[in-house]
């Protein structure tokens, strides 16, 4: 049986699917893997947290960098994968897609906000890291279009920064713990373009397979957790999954 066709049919006999999308399912939506070689963490070292916090040029040099990109991402429209996951939860079968994913795609395909966990943020708003109330980009761009000034909230004085979870800043707990639930329930986990590199977010397929759920693992490359998988497929990820679901 070809492999597309044997995921189609553990995503049939399954009851509680839970999806964990990386990198690689947004990168067929033209929106480049920042740790992908010539992607630009390799070409700019990250600012930290703790550096974002105590030096206001790290904040304007992020604010740069994130101008910088907003184009790119904000062209970025989802595809077959996307379309495909949307599908599922839409049928009630996937109660949950954990995503590394910063760029909001899921939810730009119809899947409801509750539906998605992000493990890393998002990074197409920005929130105040006190009171954590929301700021669109386009304030955030009025403001630092003035001399690169410094946007703070308007509520609590406190520094705006987008809603992504930094290197160096904690992971969102509630996030964290939805996830965790969702894996714990789930009878078949198929990890969508994450190489399965970046912990603890790369614990959760272990977690699922160590809980008896079944493991399908679609990437472009190989994984260090291949090995574990019932099913493992090398191949673009937007056609794989919308084949086996059956959706264009
Ligand atoms: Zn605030």
């Amino acid at each position: 049986m070809a492999k597309v066709d044997e995921l189609g049919r553990m995503i049939a006999d399954a009851e509680n699917i839970v999806a964990f999308t990386g990198a690689g399912i947004s990168t067929e939506s033209g929106i480049p893997d920042f740790r992908s070689p010539g992607g630009i963490w390799t070409k700019y070292r990250p600012i930290e947290f703790g550096e974002f916090l105590a030096s206001a040029e790290a904040r304007r040099e992020s604010w740069r960098r994130k101008f910088a990109t907003h184009e790119t991402m904000q062209k970025a429209t989802p595809n077959a994968g996307h379309r495909a996951l949307a599908r599922l939860v839409a049928q009630g079968r996937m109660p949950a897609i954990v995503t590394q994913n910063i760029d909001g795609l899921h939810q730009a395909s119809g899947v409801p906000d509750d539906k998605v966990i992000e493990l890393h943020g998002n990074t197409t708003y920005a929130a105040c890291l006190d009171c954590r109330r929301r700021y669109e980009l386009d304030w955030v761009r009025e403001i630092f279009a003035i001399d690169e000034r410094l946007p703070l909230c308007t509520a609590c004085g406190g520094i705006v920064k987008t809603a992504t979870i930094s290197f160096g800043q904690s992971m969102p707990e509630a996030a964290m713990q939805q996830a965790q639930e969702a894996t714990l329930a789930a009878d078949l986990f198929i990890v969508l373009g994450s190489s399965l590199v970046v912990y603890p977010a790369a614990g959760f397929p272990i977690l699922a397979k160590r809980n008896g759920s079944r493991l399908v693992i679609v990437n472009r490359d190989p994984t260090d957790q291949d090995e574990l998988a019932d099913l493992v497929i090398n191949a673009e990820i937007g056609s794989t999954i919308s084949r086996a679901v059956g959706v264009n």
